[in-house]
């Protein structure tokens, strides 16, 4: 038993160390990436109930990696955000999807998602001024999507922020809304135009009586405050039926597209009829 010990203990040490290998390989391609046009971005429609056609789309970066293929957000962003090299990759993003939308309909917004790394270096609101600018993308036309983890380092300059992002016309939206700590204190202090209701309260709306009740709770809070509300995660058309229903204004999710490449967003607007 005791060899057996061991040897478990042997394994488990290799295997942190691969990790930490596979973690500094990760973060020295990163930076290569990044300065050889490795990224991309994909983008996924948000469908407006109300006015029944695509609102917007929100922007999800790729990682067309040479060796590995397509790697998703979830495995680079952690280690970009370690790193700080979120900056940067961050900064492209917004340049990249602002120009992006400057080839749409003139309804129709872009959704880009900023970490709260991001927001807390200084800069940021350059960076967007910056992005507009060079694009002539018109400030409302921009979006961005934050998560409540932006108000866990000093709140105050956080909301102070948020006002002068906002006064530069663009649009915030809260994401990933009901998954945080105390989400309900940061809608009384800032007004977001928008909040994006998780997708693991939509995946639970048919079958958990709970779930449904959260979702109209979310959904009748945002309205009273004049927010809007996005469902992320649709992915069956029962789901749909019940947050139309619930007076959702906008879904998001594989029932209507998977995120897709720009050169398919103009394909897609320029042939397909409202749905
Ligand atoms: P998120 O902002 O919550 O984005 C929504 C994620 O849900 C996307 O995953 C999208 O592909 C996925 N999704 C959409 N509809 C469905 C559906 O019906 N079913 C399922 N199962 N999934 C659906 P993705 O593209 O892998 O991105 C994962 C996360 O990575 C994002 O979550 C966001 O937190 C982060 N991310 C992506 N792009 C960026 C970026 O440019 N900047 C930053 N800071 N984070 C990003
Ligand atoms: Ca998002
Ligand atoms: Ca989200
Ligand atoms: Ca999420």
């Amino acid at each position: 038993a005791k060899e057996a010990g061991r040897g478990t203990f042997a394994f488990f040490e290799e295997s942190l160390n691969e990790r930490a290998q596979q973690r500094r390989q990760m973060e020295n391609d990163l930076r290569i990436a990044l300065e050889r046009g490795e990224f991309e971005l994909f983008y996924q429609p948000l469908f407006d109930l109300e006015k029944d056609r695509i609102g917007s789309f929100e922007a999800l970066l790729r990682w067309n990696h040479p060796r590995r293929g397509l790697v998703s957000p979830v495995e680079f962003i952690p280690i970009a955000e370690e790193t700080g090299l979120i900056v940067p990759l961050g900064a492209w993003a917004l340049r990249q999807a602002c120009h992006e939308a400057t080839r749409w309909p003139d309804h129709v917004r872009v959704a880009v998602n900023v970490s709260s790394v991001q927001f807390h270096r200084p800069g940021l609101q350059e960076i967007i001024v910056q992005a507009l600018g060079q694009s002539g993308l018109a400030p409302e036309r921009l979006e961005i999507e934050i998560t409540e983890s932006i108000f866990l380092e000093g709140s105050e300059a956080t909301l102070k922020l948020l006002h002068t992002l906002r006064t530069l016309g663009i649009r915030i939206a809260l994401d990933d809304f009901g998954t945080g700590y105390s989400s309900l204190s940061y809608l009384q202090s800032f007004p977001f135009d928008k909040l994006k209701i998780d997708r693991s309260f939509i995946q639970n709306l048919l079958t958990r009586p709970g779930a449904s009740a959260v979702v109209r709770a979310i959904t009748d809070l945002a309205h009273a405050l004049g927010m809007e509300t996005t469902a992320e995660g649709v992915e069956e058309r029962g789901q749909l039926a019940e947050l139309r229903n619930q007076g959702c204004s906008s879904v998001q999710g594989f029932l209507f597209s998977k995120p897709m490449q720009a050169a398919e967003i103009i394909r897609l607007l320029d042939t397909a009829p409202a749905r």
